[in-house]
């Protein structure tokens, strides 16, 4: 599948890198496309750049990645509750967060080959000398280029109809805070999560779903006393950490990165954040902020009601601090689809048989769990496996396919990230036994029918990466 070009460039694809055994991103985003994981939007029309589509097995990955999130992050908490707010929200609430004025990036466009780049992506010799890093022509003067997207609401086209798609999540949750500590009684400390689409107008739009126009996030908001801000950031950052060792993520491929002086927003005291090896190299997964009161403090300015939380048992008043945990959904699905790619030479018959397209999902990510494969169609070896597949149905995410060679149904159920297969043979029909298949080893055990549910959820439960 070609990349999408945006007709806007910059250094953001990083080197490209080729070879057997080692994940590309033009491997990754071909069998995204091959597997159904990911689709280009509107491809019968050329693509639309900037937005894509999840196909059956990326719909599959990415629901148990936020199902995963969201777990952490709201089930295995007593003090952080759930939200979903809207995403059309009253424009007011961008002026008070700063995003009408500020959310914006450098941009530079070149008179000759008309390409367009973030003046901070290209390198700053092209800046001073005002050269094309692609044909050396001159470039324009930066300028500022605000991301969110703009609609009207109503029938009108007018400015008092204006209103914008949301570029983060965050906002829904900060104009809800007291909503929540009202009909929940929260405390503080405690938490706000939301899962939801997010829109930016991107300048740069490459490296397949890692950075686009219409993406998800998965936002959690943690409300603190002033004073014990700092403690409950590194905390924070401590189990965002915890959480992808959870996932099974390699975790050589993943490391802090502080915000300098020139990067933390004018309103963050800190920020980490924890950035990933994709192929294209170190780029950002999510981020860790300890964003201040400047938030809540803003909305009381601007929406004129009185946002301070209300300390009962210390009589006392004061806007919380905001530690925030910010991580893309769909950066996410590319990063588990880099960590989990593996190609492995299983044979030396020097064809393409030798090598094996695995992806080593976590089994809790995996899009189908199991794969219930009859050995031959005949001889009821059919009937039995999806009678057994039915059984499995209503705990495990399964796949039936009975076509071709057992082999490459092996490879197939590899290359979908399928941890367990289960084969049913003529012993099957005897002794009640089947064949269960690891994904990662290739091993295959003999197990009672009956026992064969109890057996895959210990599996899935000690799961560790080989
Ligand atoms: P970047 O520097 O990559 O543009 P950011 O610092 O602007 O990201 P935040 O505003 O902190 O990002 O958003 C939180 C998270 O949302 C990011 O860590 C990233 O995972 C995700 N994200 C942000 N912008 C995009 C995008 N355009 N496409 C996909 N995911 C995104």
């Amino acid at each position: 599948m070609q990349e999408q070009q945006s007709d806007i460039k910059s250094a953001d694809s990083g080197p490209a890198e080729s070879g057997l055994g080692k994940a590309t991103m033009e491997k990754i985003t071909s069998l995204a496309k091959r597997r159904g994981f990911v689709f280009q939007s509107s491809e019968i029309y050329g693509g639309q750049s900037g937005a894509w589509d999840y196909g059956p097995l990326g719909i599959e990955l990415k629901n148990r990645i936020a199902a995963a999130w969201w777990k952490e992050m709201t089930q295995l908490h007593d003090e952080i509750v759930g939200l979903d707010a809207a995403i059309l929200m009253h424009p007011r609430v961008w002026e008070a967060s700063g995003h009408v004025e500020n959310f914006t990036d450098p941009l530079v466009d070149c008179k000759k080959c008309k390409n367009r780049f973030r003046a901070d992506m290209i390198p700053e010799e092209n800046l001073t000398s005002k050269k094309c890093p692609d044909c050396g022509g001159e470039l324009t003067d930066t300028r500022k280029f605000n991301l969110m997207f703009k609609t009207n609401i109503g029938a009108a086209e007018d400015s008092a109809s204006l209103i914008y798609l949301r570029p983060e999540t965050a906002q829904g949750i900060y104009v809800n805070y007291k909503n929540i500590i009202q009909s929940n009684r929260m405390k503080i400390p405690f938490g706000i999560a939301q899962i939801g689409k997010a829109f930016r107008n991107e300048i740069v739009t490459k490296n397949f779903i890692f950075r686009t126009c219409e993406f998800e996030q998965l936002e959690m908001q943690y409300f603190v006393k002033p004073g014990t801000d700092e403690e409950w950031f590194n905390e924070w950052r401590k189990r965002r950490w915890a959480y992808y060792e959870k996932l099974g993520v390699k975790m050589d491929h993943l490391r802090w990165h502080q915000h300098g002086p020139d990067e933390l927003a004018h309103y963050a005291k800190d920020a980490y954040d924890i950035q990933y090896l994709f192929p294209m190299g170190w780029r950002e997964l999510e981020g860790v902020h300890n964003r201040t009161d400047y938030d809540l403090s803003r909305h009381t300015q601007y929406s004129g009601k009185d946002l301070q939380y209300i300390d009962q048992d210390n009589n006392d008043r004061y806007i919380p601090y905001i530690i925030e945990t910010s991580a893309g959904l769909t950066r996410n699905v590319l990063m588990i689809l880099c960590d989990a790619y593996d190609e492995e030479q299983i044979a030396e018959k020097g064809d393409a048989d030798d090598w094996r397209t695995v992806l080593r999902f976590h089994p809790n990510l995996a899009p189908i769990t199991v794969a219930v494969l009859p050995l031959m169609k005949k001889d009821g070896l059919a009937e039995l496996a999806q009678d057994i597949r039915r059984e499995l149905m209503e705990d495990f995410a399964t796949d039936y396919d009975q076509g071709g060679a057992i082999g490459r149904r092996y490879r197939r159920q590899d290359e979908a990230g399928t941890p367990f297969c289960v084969t049913i043979d003529y012993e099957s029909k005897d002794s009640g036994s089947v064949t269960l298949r690891f994904r990662d080893s290739m091993e295959q055990v003999r197990v009672n029918r009956a026992e064969l549910i109890g057996r895959l959820r210990k599996e899935i439960k000690e799961y560790k990466r080989i």
